[in-house]
């Protein structure tokens, strides 16, 4: 795995190891196209024609099949994780994702919610337990954030590294019970297992190695006994494994005034579940836009290419405010395609390349409304074209 940084105050491009990934032959990338609803398809487009870019040039066959998730599964096959969708995910080597959910379907009941029933159990089918997050801000678009600019006049560059698949939001018991003095309760439950940990701490110090070695485990070991044994297992883990990365711990409540205070004090942050959710979009925040972030969420499992399974999605939602209109930022979709690019395809090279273009197609002023900041905003389309010129 990859993880590249900005060189400190030089606002670089991605660092890039072109050869760490490198397939020797690499044939056919086949992945499945999830587009979901909303701006999900409009965004997805744009993404594949850059990628459908990027394969001309590079001679790579790309093989992908469109299918149904979120509201569009409830509409066309009844569920919002069809069991097509689930079978065309199981032959192929990544998920390109879109994403899921809208006003048309808010009224079913939450457990058959989009988000809730396609996301969460597409997750557990694949054990993706390693959310990456780059919480990437260029600095020629500092205005987009809610910081102060004098408190990032490089930008922001860090990775948020959330375990997905354990603690609060998988554990059980998991109930509401109306008691016998007739009031009611409702109980979740957070467990981690050790070896849960460990594998999300491998991750974290591969993305630490690709980046500065600095590496800050994130819990609440003040109160809660899961983050006893996280803090134990992450100190003992990188001890053994990884003596050249500096390890520091954090509570989570100051982690995540520290990541308001002053972001680029990370460099890669671990952390369980819940924590990652909130910290997670903390770091949206800060970073600007929702249109400019990506995510890789990878498996326990190998794909074809002896390289991890991974679900890419946009950090964003479906966005229905501006569905429709021509105007959503495809920059996120396009650079979690390069993140599957690099994961799971091993093409290094190749996603850098997207990235750059997308960075030089915002910072020479192509921009949609998000980030347009009073200039003149371009449209999705026209924001992908710019990217492909850049190609
Ligand atoms: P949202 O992320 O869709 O939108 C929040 C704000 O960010 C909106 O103003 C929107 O216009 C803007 N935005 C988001 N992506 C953008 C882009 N690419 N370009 C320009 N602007 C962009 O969050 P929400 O409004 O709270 O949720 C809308 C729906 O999306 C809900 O049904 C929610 O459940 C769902 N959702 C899905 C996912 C997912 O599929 N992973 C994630 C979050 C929310």
């Amino acid at each position: 795995m990859h993880f590249p940084a900005q060189r400190k105050g030089e606002n670089s491009l991605p660092l890039c190891s072109a050869t760490a990934f490198l397939v020797p032959s690499m044939p056919s990338l086949k992945f499945a196209v999830l587009a979901g609803d909303y701006i999900g398809p409009e965004v997805m487009s744009e993404a594949l024609r850059v990628l459908a870019h990027v394969a001309k040039q590079e001679q790579l066959t790309l093989s992908y099949t469109r299918a149904d998730v979120g509201g569009a599964g409830i509409d066309n096959h009844g569920k919002a994780l069809p069991d097509s969708t689930v079978k065309l995910c199981e032959q192929s080597d990544a998920i390109l994702f879109g994403s899921v959910g809208g006003p048309k379907w808010e009224r079913l009941p939450p457990k058959e919610q989009p988000e809730r029933a396609a996301l969460l159990p597409l997750r557990k089918h694949f054990t993706l337990f390693a959310n990456i997050r780059p919480g990437l801000l260029y600095r020629e678009l500092t205005d987009a954030s809610p910081l102060k600019s004098e408190r990032i006049p490089d930008g922001i560059d860090i990775v948020c590294i959330r375990e997905l698949t354990g603690g609060l939001y998988f554990g059980q018991p998991k109930t509401t019970t109306t008691l016998p003095d007739g009031d009611v309760q409702a109980v979740d439950t957070m467990v981690y297992r050790r070896s849960e940990i460990e594998r999300i701490t491998a991750t974290a110090i591969t993305a630490a190695r690709a980046r500065k070695r600095r590496l800050c485990s994130v819990d609440k070991a003040n109160v809660l006994e899961t983050s006893v044994l996280w803090r134990k297992t992450v100190t003992e883990y990188v001890a053994r494994h990884a003596p050249d990365i500096t390890l520091s711990h954090m509570y989570v409540d100051n982690a995540a005034m520290q990541l308001a205070r002053d972001p680029n004090q990370f460099d890669v942050f671990v952390t369980e579940n819940m924590f990652g959710d909130i910290l997670s979009d903390e770091m949206a925040v800060i970073c600007g836009s929702l249109g400019m972030l990506s995510s890789a969420s990878l498996g326990a499992a190998k794909n074809s290419h002896g390289l991890p399974f991974g679900l890419y999605e946009p950090a964003g939602g479906t966005a229905p405010d501006i569905a429709g209109k021509g105007v959503a930022n495809p920059c996120a979709q396009i650079l979690s395609a390069a993140l599957m690019l690099r994961y799971s395809f091993g093409l290094e090279g190749v996603a850098v390349r997207i990235e750059t273009a997308v960075k030089k197609a915002v910072t020479s002023g192509s921009r949609t409304g998000d980030i347009a900041f009073g200039r003149p905003a371009v449209g999705t389309t026209a924001m992908a074209n710019a990217i492909i010129a850049q190609l």
